[in-house]
């Protein structure tokens, strides 16, 4: 079987092995396997988006030739940014034929695997409250001292470094008294009844620039009247610190501003909130099985909502398929309690028996064991080399075996530090832990769309879409079940008691 390798180091944010070593335990591992490795696709220490990763781009690309049957990765964190990268360009993979495959950790090629994957492969995207909690007080310790968390720096603050001397030192914002008055005419002009296309124009024929450095138009504007970091919050992913920031605009001028956007919202040329489509990927038409994509029609309501569906990939103008759009919150919304339901107190307690017991085939730790089986050959190599010196006279090559222990000699140094740094992992994973994080996801926020998107990723394995029913399989080995639908309305229900807002079935076209 033709395999590559992808092999990646971050920006060493925590120890991880060295490209070199995660290449000769993959190595070591295809040869174990019987596997021939036609090629090897490096990513070193990019900052992590995924547009940022050009070998991973082109390894997805090349795989369209078919050439390889098989994608090895140190670990499958190596694969994985963030939580939708993995799906969609496993996804992306399999239909080219191609599976991947992790040298050190056994975990089991199907739906239920993916489950413990996202359980336990250590990658925080996964939705988890201790992680939200550890971060919030890093946040608060950071804000408390007005802190940069990074992110482009507002107009109006400016960052000064907080050990002046340290060239590394964390920064904070202060007030930028070039660049704040700025700030403080637009909300004056626009709360007076400025447009923001006459704001926009009065600034710029000054040739007065946004936080981006270029000229300001009407997306920067509206970013910058709604941004409430101006009022003195802190703000950062969701987490709200009053008082974190030096404040800008009072919070009369603040209001006022909202006020009049609110009536000028009715303008529909106004930026829109880009809809996430969480169901992509995992949704397909019942009838063709073809994908249901993410569609956003054109038309806007009286009220301003915009409506956003599914539809099936082969349907449309000019296409064979005839499946009815299906309105976005509306199906996902089922999704979603279709998923809680599957937490209930014995299911939990079935799938944490079940993720420990896998955890703890990791403690064979397959990787130590291949990392001291290469220092074993090194050593080999070594005494081979010595034997070979004491008997050779030729100065020639002798030079040259020289060079070679001192490649040997660097190659063992290298596995040593690779070991110590593996024997500090702990895949130790108690059923409690496991239980107490399925616990949290049974009873998450269901507007919350962290949880949302953590649940479908979790738990829904594929779904089939038809005009009155859908079949969903889920990741954790329950058996398929089909929504009729009768039982659509009865999820309903229950769903308006939420306050849930969507559109009975409404079907655009
Ligand atoms: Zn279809």
């Amino acid at each position: 079987m033709n395999v590559v390798i992808y092999a990646r180091y971050s920006d060493s944010k925590q120890r991880e092995e060295s490209i070199e070593a995660q290449l000769k335990v993959c190595h070591a591992y295809a040869e174990s396997k019987g596997y021939t490795v036609i090629r090897e696709y490096i990513d070193r220490a990019l900052s992590g988006r995924s547009d940022d990763r050009p070998q991973f781009q082109l390894m997805i690309k090349h795989s369209e030739r078919k050439q390889f049957q098989k994608v090895l990765v140190y670990k499958l964190d190596r694969f994985s940014r963030d939580e939708y990268d993995p799906a969609i360009y496993k996804a992306q993979l399999r239909k080219n034929g191609v599976k991947v495959e992790s040298a050190t950790e056994n975990i089991p090629d199907n739906s239920f695997g993916i489950l413990i994957e996202a359980l336990i492969s250590g990658n925080n995207a996964s939705y988890s409250v201790e992680l939200r909690e550890k971060v919030k007080r890093n946040l608060e310790l950071n804000a408390e001292k007005c802190l940069s968390n990074g992110g482009t720096t507002p107009l109006g603050y400016k960052l000064v470094r907080l050990n002046p001397n340290e060239e590394k030192s964390k920064k904070k914002y202060v007030i930028n008294e070039e660049t704040a008055p700025t700030v403080q005419e637009v909300f004056t002009k626009y709360a007076n009844g400025w447009s923001i296309k006459e704001i926009c124009d009065s600034l710029n024929a000054r040739g007065l620039k946004s936080a981006q450095r270029a000229a300001f138009n009407k997306s920067s504007l509206h970013t910058m009247l709604c941004n409430r970091k101006y009022l003195g919050i802190y703000i950062y992913d969701g987490i709200e610190i009053p008082g974190g920031m030096p404040q800008i605009i009072d919070e009369d001028l603040f209001n006022k501003v909202a006020e009049k956007m609110k009536l000028n919202k009715k303008n529909p040329g106004r930026a829109r909130a880009k809809a996430e489509y969480i169901l992509t990927t995992k949704l397909f038409c019942g009838y063709c099985k073809e994908k249901m994509v993410g569609h956003s029609s054109n038309q806007i309501s009286k009220k301003g909502i915009i409506f956003n569906y599914y539809k099936c990939k082969n349907s449309g103008r000019n296409k064979p398929c005839k499946k009815k759009m299906v309105h976005k919150d509306y199906i996902e919304d089922i999704i979603i309690m279709e998923c809680r339901k599957l937490l209930t107190p014995e299911n939990i307690s079935r799938i944490a028996k079940e993720v420990v017991k896998i955890a703890q085939s990791f403690d064979d730790r397959s990787a130590l064991h291949r990392l001291e089986s290469l220092i074993q050959k090194a050593q080999e190599e070594k005494e081979n080399q010595m034997t070979s010196l004491r008997a050779c006279k030729d100065d020639t090559i002798r030079e040259m075996i020289f060079e070679d222990l001192g490649r040997i000699g660097a190659e063992i140094k290298e596995l040593e530090k690779q070991i110590e740094i593996e024997k500090e992992r702990h895949y130790v994973v108690t059923e409690q832990q496991v239980v107490d994080h399925l616990k949290s996801l049974a009873d998450g926020d269901i507007k919350d769309i962290t949880y949302r998107k953590s649940l479908i990723r979790l738990f829904v394995n594929k779904i089939f879409l038809y005009d009155d029913k859908f079949t969903i399989t889920f990741n954790t080995g329950d058996e398929e079940v089909t929504i009729t639908e009768v039982m659509l309305s009865e999820i309903e229900e229950e769903l308006s008691g939420n306050s849930l807002c969507f559109l009975k079935n409404k079907v655009h076209q």
